[in-house]
């Protein structure tokens, strides 16, 4: 009997928040490895509510970002997104994302899976005492790269390296408005996409 089918287990599921403008191999590769480390059912991506900007850079729309994501993770049947984070609008604080998810799995036990190096900002996060209860946090890292978790409950975090971590959205809208198309950096469909709205053509 597979372990997820097992009854009485508890449903693990990852759940990755992030802009995804646009999502790329290094955010897949991450859920990825953690689901399988894990022994995740799913990993759940939620992208960002509108964020008019990010660090004085405008956001691309939520529907494209949320498309993106959708294109991405298709082919994988443990991979969802969820529209919490859309539907909800306004600035998006992890708290609510997890609250919001609750009720959709009432008795699962969740895995936020998020870059190491944002692991010391959780502790500025609303309501971040609470985060810890609420989620087992996972925080993927480079090889050899070392962190300062200073302050953070050691209990409620692991770390784990993961490859194609030097991937970044920066990167890729850089690239494409020069002119050069994302290919490999991110799925085939996500570069057709961005060709067909003709996305990033300015930084
Ligand atoms: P930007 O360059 O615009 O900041 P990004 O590539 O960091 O974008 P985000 O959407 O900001 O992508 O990241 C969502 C989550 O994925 C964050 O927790 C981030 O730390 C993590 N992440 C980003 N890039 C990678 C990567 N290459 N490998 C693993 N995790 C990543
Ligand atoms: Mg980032």
């Amino acid at each position: 009997v597979p372990i997820d089918v097992v009854p009485g287990r508890k449903r693990r599921i990852g759940i990755m928040g992030g802009t995804f403008d646009p999502i790329h191999h290094g955010h897949l590769v991450a859920a990825s490895e953690v689901l399988s480390v894990f022994n995740l059912d799913e990993v759940v991506f939620v992208p960002t509510g509108r964020q008019p900007y990010k660090r004085d850079r405008k956001v691309t729309l939520a529907e494209h970002r949320y498309l993106m994501a959708v294109i991405a993770t298709a082919s994988n049947p443990r991979f969802s997104v969820s529209r919490v984070d859309i539907e909800r609008g306004g600035t998006t604080y992890t708290i609510d994302t997890l609250r919001d998810l609750r009720k959709a799995y009432p008795d699962a036990d969740f895995f936020f899976i998020t870059g190491a190096d944002v692991l010391p900002q959780i502790l500025e996060w609303k309501d971040s005492d609470d985060l810890w209860s609420m989620a087992h946090f996972v925080g993927v890292t480079r090889a050899g790269h070392q962190l300062d978790t200073t302050g953070l409950p050691p209990e409620g975090i692991t770390l784990m390296e993961v490859p194609a971590m030097a991937i970044s959205s920066t990167d890729c809208r850089a690239r494409v408005a020069s002119g050069v198309q994302p290919w490999y950096l991110v799925p085939d469909g996500v570069v057709q996409y961005i060709a067909k709205y003709r996305l990033y053509k300015e930084v």
